[in-house]
């Protein structure tokens, strides 16, 4: 199943933001999730690293 993802800025692991729906428009037009403008926090599963994501930081992961 396709994915967004951020990348942790300290250790670069990257861990999934929200899961695609395996559908063949979602696959070839991946619509962004909306995060607020002011961001949204996550903890990296790796290091324990909290920082605020933009939607300009999720990566599609097919
Ligand atoms: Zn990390």
């Amino acid at each position: 199943m396709a994915s967004w993802e951020h990348a942790c800025p300290i250790c670069k692991t990257k861990f999934t933001y929200s899961l695609i729906p395996d559908t063949l428009e979602s696959y070839f037009f991946p619509i962004k999730p909306h995060l607020p403008d002011e961001g949204i926090e996550f903890e990296c599963p790796n290091c324990g690293h909290s920082s605020k994501y933009q939607q300009a930081d999720l990566t599609f992961k097919a």
